[in-house]
């Protein structure tokens, strides 16, 4: 068995996270999730060329899902906060940093780490 390298974990956990995060809002579909597996491949090599920034993956995974969600299937994932309005889609912060966040700029908050939109407003319940 080989040993997981840090920057293994680092993709293993982006995909688990923005995976739970299309489920969440119910777009975990078969072509979404090769989305996802598309993104986490270029970032190995990403990741590859810069291993210190293995902490940053699940954010631009996140970001790159949303680009390629934007093109094929509309705004991801929509704002759960604001209840009226246009209906908008949240952004990522830090674009290239730790701890990456849902937020909604309209409202300015933070709305959920990523991987975690499941456990605010509407998504599937916790159990
Ligand atoms: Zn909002």
């Amino acid at each position: 068995m080989d040993p997981i390298s840090p920057m293994e974990q680092a993709l293993h956990a982006a995909r688990a996270l923005v995976l739970a995060d299309l489920v969440a809002g119910q777009v975990a579909e078969a072509d979404v999730v090769s989305l996802v597996e598309e993104s986490v491949a270029q970032r190995r090599w990403w990741v590859e060329q810069w291993p210190d920034g293995a902490e940053y993956v699940a954010g631009l995974v996140a970001q790159d899902v949303q680009d390629a969600l934007l093109d094929r299937y509309g705004r991801w994932p929509l704002c759960p906060v604001c209840g009226s309005g246009d209906p908008h889609a949240l952004d990522v912060e830090p674009e290239l940093g730790p701890a990456p966040h849902w937020v909604c700029h309209k409202a300015g908050v933070r709305v959920a780490a990523i991987g975690s939109l499941g456990s605010c407003a509407g998504g599937a319940p916790a159990s």
